[in-house]
């Protein structure tokens, strides 16, 4: 929701937990680059919504996103013909209550007084759980009073196809629990209208596009990685979990303080405390790869075209009848990651 609206959905976090961050980046004196990331998200949503509109994508559209986007659709019918009611697919809202809350809504069901938000996660990083989810509470919040809906039950929704554990989740609450959280979101924006610029950093700094130049953000980590040049040991336990909570945070922070160097050699044209920026020569890429596949046609130049085999998990997907032939010639990887535990 709101890609551009300071109260966006997707910071609803962000914003809830640390009024002065809307202050903080909207005073950001460089331009924070939108992750490539978040374009093939928006792509993705689009090739899911046109999916849903009975649209045939073409060959050359990448097979995975169209997988992905099929079984998101398929999910969508399925939750339809089960629940009945009445539908809208990216819907656009706005809260009347503060008019600098709008977005769009990825999928929105109303069975009688039965409402169900979903949203399509195409991110492949961290699993995002839908108990007490930020965003779609704000979705939620919006859709219901834009659209002045007296629902008695809310469900969320997310289906996220790629990263850990991928399908649908869900979460159904009384409507109050929706009510209360937009009483909630009503003071937290009353409190950025009225010029809070009081900061608190924690998860939800993650992609606060502030957080190059922010104090609050500095202190709660600073201090820590510089210790962990002395080693590890020198920090304790508690200091190291701290240190895993934040780790997408303080990954984006570095990522920040880059790109803002970077930026600034490039405007001043000085060095910026012994760095310079140096252009290094890339990767060659198709301006524009649609119009390359249209004078360059696969059926024409198949050469030109990677036909690299699928994995195993992919061919499984597409010809599960060839199960008995690989059943003997895969194997499934295994390796150690650290997850969070879920809090009930
Ligand atoms: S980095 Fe964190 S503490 Fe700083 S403004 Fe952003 S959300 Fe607030």
């Amino acid at each position: 929701m709101g890609e551009h609206s300071q109260f966006g959905g997707s910071k609803a976090a962000q914003w809830l937990n640390c009024p002065g961050s809307v202050v903080n980046q909207s005073l950001l004196d460089y331009a924070d680059d939108r992750s490539p990331e978040a374009a093939e998200g928006t792509k993705a949503h689009q090739v899911a919504e046109l999916l849903y509109e009975g649209w045939t994508p073409p060959a050359t559209l990448d097979p995975d996103m169209v997988a992905h986007g099929q079984r998101y659709v398929r999910g969508l019918r399925a939750i339809e013909a089960l629940r009945g009611g009445v539908s809208w697919v990216e819907k656009r809202v706005v809260d009347p209550n503060n008019k600098a809350v709008y977005g769009t809504v990825d999928f929105i069901n109303l069975s009688g007084r039965q409402l169900l938000i979903a949203d399509y996660k195409y991110g492949e990083g961290d699993r995002v759980e839908v108990k007490v989810n930020p965003q779609l509470l704000t979705y939620s919040t919006v859709a219901i009073r834009d659209m002045a809906l007296k629902p008695r039950t809310v469900t969320m929704a997310i289906y996220q196809p790629r990263g850990q554990n991928p399908g649908w989740r869900h979460w159904t609450v009384n409507a109050d629990i929706i009510y209360e959280y937009g009483h909630r979101m009503d003071l937290a924006i009353k409190a950025v209208e009225d010029g809070s610029v009081e900061t608190k950093a924690g998860p939800w700094c993650r992609y606060c596009s502030a957080k190059v130049k922010c104090r609050a953000f500095k202190e709660k980590h600073l201090d820590l990685i510089q210790r962990m040049k002395d080693g590890i040991h020198t920090l304790s336990t508690d200091e190291i979990g701290s240190i895993l909570q934040s780790k997408p945070s303080i990954k984006k922070w570095l990522d920040a303080i880059d790109a803002y160097v970077k930026q600034t050699i490039n405007l001043t044209r000085q060095p910026f405390h012994g760095f310079t920026a140096v252009q290094r020569v890339g990767r060659y890429e198709w301006l524009d790869a649609e119009h390359v596949q249209d004078a360059l046609p696969l059926e024409q130049y198949p050469e030109l075209y990677k036909r690299d085999l699928k994995t195993p998990k992919q061919v499984l997907e597409l010809r599960p009848d060839l199960y008995d032939i690989i059943d003997q010639l895969y194997r499934q990887l295994r390796y150690t990651t650290l997850v969070k535990i879920k809090e009930e």
